[in-house]
């Protein structure tokens, strides 16, 4: 603790006025402290709990628990369910719960062969989906813009018809999104570079007004995966598609690193001497275990799903057994790489990656168990992903609504 002279620990001069001002001040700020204490409590709560149950876990009074969930109620951010029938005298306890239906954060993913649409409300239902294939490699970022407004219509028209109020919405990209001022760096894939997109979206009626942040898709993905985990907190995830992303996740957050660049596994080296690369670097892993480079290489067209590689696999065709198995070990070698260096013992492999676990994970594995100096005393485990396709709207959606939990003050205040 400083011990110099700061204005805060000067008596006041003045009197009691500015003590009085200080004091109020510091009780709004307990205020907004409490209010998000209680509602943190019964969003995270394995069964719904009640005011009582409340004000014991928190230590407030049973009379501002009262007050700050009736807050709660009236801004529609919680529900009370049924009475609970109790053998004791007085009033039967009311359960708290998330409310459902009333408000939904959006989360938008533009990548290289979909845009999306997904909206997420408070008890972590999704109350509306849309989902665009299209080829967007090498794309002009103003026509694909465009068509995210469109779909991003589209999905607030159905919440609006639902009577669902819209708290937010974050754009998902497949590449280095400046976590500071927002404007996209590179997707390399697409062909965008230093593009103000959170400029460029504001353009169209449907996001202004409507607060946005963009961030990277494999983080948004990552953060998705730890939440519908609940069990390991600490793990590597792999975004796999035509780009292939990280999520580095240390203890339930995901780290982000300095810029929130962290995670570009797919431009690790595999082979400097290696074919060229979208980010023109050259051995890129993209160029070993990206889906176009699959898809070739087992004798398929990029354009085509994933499902029809994993079909060939399951025919026992050799090309398409080969391509995949070529595709884990540059995968493994990559990853052993990392899991040298941020200490690990869980890998999670998601996109593409989770519908070909019969037949790529070995492959990756075996790297592991060859690469990782620690290997022989931490066993390295390598699952498919829970969450399926959609990951990064799904994890864009919970961004946004966990900004609310953490400060639910000025949507209360709104909604009073
Ligand atoms: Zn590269």
């Amino acid at each position: 603790m400083s011990t110099g002279p700061s204005p805060a620990r000067r008596p006041a001069r003045s009197g009691g006025k500015r003590a009085g001002d200080r004091s109020a001040a510091r009780q709004a700020s307990l205020r907004v402290h409490n209010l998000t204490l209680v509602l943190r409590h019964i969003l995270e709560a394995t069964s719904p709990p009640s005011r009582a149950d409340i004000a014991t876990a928190t230590g407030l009074t049973r009379a501002t628990v009262s007050v700050l969930v009736d807050r709660l109620l009236r801004a529609e951010l919680i529900r009370e369910l049924e009475p609970l029938t109790q053998q004791r005298a007085g009033r039967p306890a009311i359960p708290l719960a998330p409310a459902s239906g009333t408000i939904a954060a959006i989360g938008i993913e533009v990548n290289v062969d979909y845009l999306g649409g997904c909206a997420l409300d408070l008890a972590g239902e999704q109350v509306a989906e849309r989902i665009v294939t299209g080829d967007f490699r090498n794309s002009d970022p103003r026509l694909v813009l465009a068509r995210v407004a469109a779909l991003a219509a589209e999905v607030m028209t159905d919440l609006q018809n639902d009577g669902i109020r819209v708290v937010g919405a974050c754009l998902a990209l497949p590449g280095l999104v400046d976590s500071r001022s927002g404007p996209l760096r590179h997707a390399p894939n697409l062909g965008w570079r230093d593009l103000d997109v959170g400029l460029m979206l504001r353009e169209h009626a449907v996001f202004r007004g409507l607060p946005v942040r963009l961030a990277n898709e494999a983080n948004l993905a990552a953060r998705a995966e730890a939440t519908a985990d609940g069990e390991t907190d600490t793990f590597l995830y792999v975004s796999g598609d035509t780009g292939i992303g990280a999520g580095i996740v240390l203890n339930g957050e995901v780290y982000r690193g300095r810029h929130g660049w962290s995670g570009e596994i797919g431009h690790t080296v595999v082979d400097p001497s290696g074919p060229l690369c979208s980010c023109g670097a050259t051995g890129c892993l993209e160029r070993y275990a990206g889906k176009d480079v699959l898809m070739l290489e087992a004798g398929l067209s990029p354009d085509q799903p994933i499902g029809v590689l994993v079909e060939a696999a399951e025919r026992g065709d050799e090309r398409a057994l080969r391509s995949i198995t070529d595709a884990g070990r540059a995968l493994g070698v990559a990853l052993a790489n990392l899991v040298n260096l941020v200490d690990v013992d869980q890998i999670v492999l998601g996109g593409i990656y989770a519908p070909l676990e019969p037949y790529l994970f070995d492959a990756v594995v075996a790297q592991l168990r060859a690469r990782v100096l620690s290997a022989p005393w931490a066993t390295v485990t390598v699952r498919a992903a829970k969450v399926g396709a959609g990951a990064a709207m799904v994890g864009g959606a919970q961004a946004v609504l966990r900004r609310l939990i953490e400060d639910p003050a000025s949507w209360v205040a709104g909604s009073a």
